[in-house]
């Protein structure tokens, strides 16, 4: 195994690079002096912005001994991650697109399907490796690797021998065992954790919108009530651009103004697919707040309710059952520190993702909201709503309807992958 070590790092003022048609510019960069296997070499890594896959994007580039050799492209989630995704290439220079061809020495990489993490025209369906920025070691190791392919098919007086190298049996299909899956499943929901300790609750990609949730009550309810019908990202952020359209967000003033609410919704661009039902949802949530909590949304659960009663406040709210009850007790306690009781009377939502999740893992038989609940409070009685974010996660990234990409799925190796049981599944 290659060794590679950072011996000093200083950092770089904006710079330009000349590529061959066009003049790039970096706003920041590094310089490292590493060395490899006890040689020394030196690591630039520059950081840019391009327009690439439909929008500016954060793009890096990474040199070693002054020559480029890789590049790196903004992902989706690059708000919450800082992460870029940089391809993985085959020796012949052609895009990696199965783990079997993945190069040796990538191994303590985070190797993704390029267009699940940019979903975007022009995306391949080809793997790369997943870096954070300023993760210097990794990128690094990732230009080492990539000048190590270079060399292999030009090495002069290397003879390259190469054998038929016979397909690989399919993995083996894993027998069903819930407590496995669940186990992996509250791993999942770990990593998600730690890595989005340091920026706090990410709903939206917008800081300014994720504040107003943590701070405003009424917004995070509001955000629950929308979050129904369209990527979540835009439902969270309905109650930003509600206040910036309306000028303001209190429960009084929105319960006595509709018609100022429902234009604000339904203005172009629309707030919101179901340009009617939502504002009459916001309208009547503002004046349930007003008249039985006196105007503060925080009264619903500032009194350290148990799970069960704090689910039976929320249900009480228009536009919000099971699914979304569940779910905002659980945001409540795990991100927003809301002290909740007896967490065990919390419940998975009842959410496409999650269903189709529970039945190709076989924890759950059929399609089902009692049944998924029961599944969950047995694995995991002591917080049956743990589960919920992974296997939402899960069913997002990697587990969906069509095309699941269980290669790459945390849940691989535990998974018997019931893939038909759950594209079945349907709903918002
Ligand atoms: S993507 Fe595959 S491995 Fe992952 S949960 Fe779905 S069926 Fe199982």
């Amino acid at each position: 195994m290659t060794k590679l070590e950072i011996t000093s790092t200083k950092r770089l003022a904006p710079f330009t690079f000349q590529w061959p048609a066009a003049v790039e510019e970096f706003e920041q960069g590094w310089e490292c002096d590493v060395t490899i296997d006890g040689a020394p070499h030196v690591v630039k890594h520059g950081l840019g912005q391009r327009v690439v896959y439909g929008r500016p994007r954060v793009h890096t580039v990474t040199w070693l001994d002054a020559k480029v050799q890789v590049e790196g492209v903004e992902a989706d989630d690059y708000p919450t991650s800082q992460a870029l995704l940089s391809r993985v290439r085959r020796p012949d220079g052609k895009l990696v697109g199965w783990f079997d061809e993945v190069q040796r020495g990538y191994e303590g990489f985070l190797i993704v399907r390029h267009r699940s993490e940019i979903d975007a025209p022009h995306s391949p369906n080809c793997l790369a490796v997943k870096v954070r920025e300023d993760d210097l070691a990794s990128w690094a190791g990732h230009a080492w690797l990539r000048s190590c392919l270079k060399k292999v098919p030009s090495s002069p007086g290397v003879a390259v021998h190469r054998r038929p190298v016979p397909p690989r049996p399919p993995a083996p299909t894993p027998s069903l065992d819930g407590h496995a899956v669940v186990r992996a499943l509250l791993a999942h929901g770990d990593a998600l954790a730690t890595q989005l300790a340091p920026s706090g609750a990410q709903f939206t990609p917008d800081p300014s919108a994720n504040q107003l949730l943590v701070k405003n009550p009424f917004a995070f309810l509001l955000a629950v009530i929308s979050d129904m019908g369209i990527k979540a990202e835009r439902a969270w952020a309905l109650p930003f651009e509600l206040r910036r359209r309306l000028g303001y967000l209190d429960p009084a003033r929105v319960a006595a103004n509709s018609e100022e609410v429902y234009r604000a919704v339904q203005s172009t661009p629309t707030l919101h697919r179901f340009i009617n039902l939502i504002p009459k949802w916001i309208v009547e949530a503002a004046r349930i707040v007003e008249e039985e909590y006196g105007g503060d949304a925080g009264s619903i659960w500032r009194d350290g309710p148990t799970a069960k009663e704090l689910r039976r406040r929320l249900e009480r709210f228009p536009g919000i059952a099971q699914k979304k009850a569940a779910m905002a007790v659980e945001i409540l306690e795990r991100d927003l520190h809301v002290t909740v009781s007896d967490l065990d009377g919390g419940d998975v939502a009842f959410d496409v993702h999650l269903r189709r999740v529970f039945l190709r893992t076989g924890l759950a038989q059929h399609d089902d909201v009692r049944e998924m609940v029961a599944v969950a409070r047995k694995f995991h009685p002591e917080r049956p709503g743990a589960l919920d974010l992974p296997a939402w996660d899960i069913g997002r990234r990697w587990c969906r309807p069509r095309d699941p990409d269980c290669q790459l799925c945390p849940l691989t190796v535990v998974c018997p992958r019931l893939i038909e049981r759950g594209s079945t599944v349907q709903g918002i």
